[in-house]
């Protein structure tokens, strides 16, 4: 299929042997001028379009210098206008492309029915790696390319043990990185930087989400929220966020795989003659029976007290026993000890 032949140089004014600098120039005078939104009257303003689009693609390939060097492979003999037909060695290179590629804006340009047939025929359409949420071209490429789903998100929430047992509904600020509203992701204004976004065409944006963390997920677990990740291009589905999680060190337990930890403090004469202790456990605190003549370092196992295991089964609760006098001890106290001393003198 014959396609019309775009003679890039002459579409922005320079020519064939302009440095980067000159072409550079060149786009941002015209893309200024020709920028549908300083034009707002209906038939100047598809004009317009027209012109915007044809000007953006022009710097599309001549800024790129692998596009520029295939493009200048046709020779010099072509004419704007003119039916062309790719020689049948014409490979198409898949480079993918940054948004900061394309300047313009989210409400700007839109719509105005992407890339001519001469592009696509010279570049292919598969050539787009484009996933950046909003960037500023994608509307152009909706046609052409065809939905396009948005990146997946991993983020990561840090949750106490408890919630992260019990499940809990929790509401969550999420950085990410948004389209810059001053430049639309170009990262220029005017002839410099964008004030706004120092140049980078992003800029940070918070959002709140509500999120309800089942019960029972571990720690590394993985919370997949739809629809909540990257915008998609071209009417393509949102992508998801992943929610990783994180449990927060805990004062009482020590989690180990699906098993929890935890200490218990007993007085000597507990530890000599055995006793019933309150534990806890995430589910309530339990009486323990603690067996006469136990020491320091003893794990005692409370079945299925710890956390649901990957098998569907639960873990277990180790109490491990330290034996300690009290900080203080009453006169009463000291003279039983002293007792005991003298006892095992004799
Ligand atoms: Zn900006």
């Amino acid at each position: 299929m014959a396609v019309a032949f775009q003679d890039y140089y002459e579409i922005l004014g320079v020519k064939r042997e302009a440095a980067d600098k000159e072409i550079k120039s060149a786009y941002r005078k015209l893309a200024r001028k020709w920028h549908p939104d300083v034009h707002t009257t209906g038939k100047q303003k598809a004009v317009a379009e027209e012109k915007f689009k044809k000007i953006n693609e022009a710097y599309e390939v001549l800024s790129d210098p692998e596009k520029r060097s295939k493009y200048d492979r046709l020779g010099s003999n072509w004419h704007n206008g003119q039916d062309f037909q790719p020689p049948p060695d014409w490979g198409n290179n898949g480079r993918f492309y940054s948004s900061a590629d394309f300047p313009g804006g989210e409400g700007g340009f839109q719509g105005t029915g992407g890339f001519s047939d001469f592009f696509e025929s010279l570049f292919g359409g598969g050539a787009f790696g484009h996933t950046t949420a909003g960037a500023g071209a994608t509307g152009t490429r909706r046609r052409a390319h065809g939905p396009r789903r948005g990146q997946d998100v991993d983020a990561e929430i840090e949750l106490p043990l408890e919630e992260a047992y019990h499940g809990v509904n929790k509401t969550i600020q999420l950085s990410a990185d948004a389209v810059c509203p001053e430049c639309g992701g170009a990262g220029t204004k005017e002839r410099g930087f964008c004030p706004r976004c120092g140049g980078t065409g992003q800029v940070p944006d918070t959002k709140t989400l509500e999120v309800k963390i089942p019960a029972g997920i571990r720690d590394g677990g993985r919370i997949r929220l739809r629809g909540q990740g990257g915008e998609g291009t071209g009417g393509g589905a949102r992508g998801d966020l992943y929610l990783k999680v994180r449990l927060l060190p805990h004062s009482v337990y020590t989690v180990k795989g699906s098993d929890l930890e935890t200490e218990v403090r007993l007085l000597p004469d507990q530890a000599a003659l055995g006793d019933k202790v309150r534990v806890p456990t995430l589910d309530g605190p339990v009486i323990m029976t603690v067996p006469p003549g136990s020491h320091t370092g003893i794990r005692l196992r409370l079945r299925e007290k710890g956390l649901p295991a990957n098998d569907g089964q639960r873990g277990d609760e180790y109490v491990r026993l330290v034996i300690d006098i009290p900080p203080t001890l009453s006169e009463e106290e000291k003279q039983l000890y002293q007792q005991l001393k003298e006892l095992r003198k004799k």
